[in-house]
């Protein structure tokens, strides 16, 4: 099954996908279905309700204000290589917020504040029940889905510190979805196709079977100190590919356009465009 939020006249409402129609759900988002319990995904499945066609349909991100999003760094080898770093003895984790997060195909508004915004295509996997002290035979019983997400960065505020949050947690920068993949369908996501192009070119293609630690063993390690709820978002880490570590150096700006895909779970299309706030901000 295929969850998305889409955005109506009403507001924010979840919706089933059925083919080329999705089924208004009575939930306001996708993190409200998931909250909803144990069976969430067998009750939206039998639920009938107003249908609205695919096309066209407004993409919110996925769960609009998750309780918690992580991020994995380094989770590919070839991409430690290519930013010369060793492969992580453990998960090296960050945050993101709420606010943070965008719809699949929302424009994305490039900061005045930063000249160095990059892309990172991954999977990403969200939580479907609560998670603590899971081991990691169990842990993938805890995926309500899996999703795109395109863990956008600016570098410049990134790599200010030893700690990355302030270049990955910008305001509407990252973009989530459109669909949650339920489990059953992308056999957990353990082999998919991952690719992102910017502007007609390629420019990071891999798969999700590359990563070092597994979904299972991130799952596993955040919930060992903290309990992962229904709705949070883990973001897995990219491959090699991203356009800081190119030479020369390449970056998003107005104009650019990137789609993110990942086998069985859809794409994205994410249209630069100038930030019309904080031009004056101090930087
Ligand atoms: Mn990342």
């Amino acid at each position: 099954m295929q969850v998305a939020t889409i955005r109506t006249e009403d507001g924010l409402r979840a919706a089933r996908r059925d083919g080329e129609e999705l089924v208004l759900l009575p939930f306001d988002d996708v993190g409200a279905l998931l909250a909803s319990g144990a069976g969430w995904a067998a009750r939206a499945a039998a639920t009938e309700g107003t249908r609205v066609p695919v096309a066209g349909a407004d993409y919110a991100s996925l769960v609009p204000m998750p309780e918690k999003v992580f991020c994995v760094g380094l989770n590919y080898a070839d991409h430690a290589e290519e930013a010369g770093l060793p492969i992580p003895e453990y998960p090296p984790l960050f945050a993101k917020f709420g606010r943070s997060l965008i719809g699949a195909h929302d424009d994305l508004a490039i900061p005045a504040a930063s000249d160095k915004v990059d892309w990172e295509v991954e999977l990403g996997v969200v939580i479907g029940k609560p998670a603590r002290h899971v081991s990691e035979a169990d842990a993938e019983d805890f995926v309500g889905g899996y999703t795109v997400v395109n863990d956008v960065s600016m570098r410049d505020w990134q790599l200010r510190t030893s700690q990355f949050l302030q270049g990955k947690a910008f305001e509407a920068s990252t973009p989530v979805g459109p669909y949650l993949v339920t489990p059953d369908e992308v056999d957990h996501a353990r082999s998919l196709a991952m690719e992102l192009v910017v502007d007609g070119e390629v420019k990071q293609r891999t798969n999700s079977d590359q990563m070092i630690f597994s979904v299972a063993q991130v799952i596993s390690y955040i919930s060992t100190f903290i309990t992962l709820a229904p709705g949070d978002l883990i973001a897995t880490g990219t491959a090699s590919g991203v356009g800081h570590l190119a030479s020369p150096p390449v970056y998003l700006t107005p104009g650019s356009r990137m789609t993110c895909s990942i086998e069985g779970l859809g794409s994205q299309t994410t249209r630069c465009v100038a930030a019309t706030d904080g031009a004056t901000a101090a930087a």
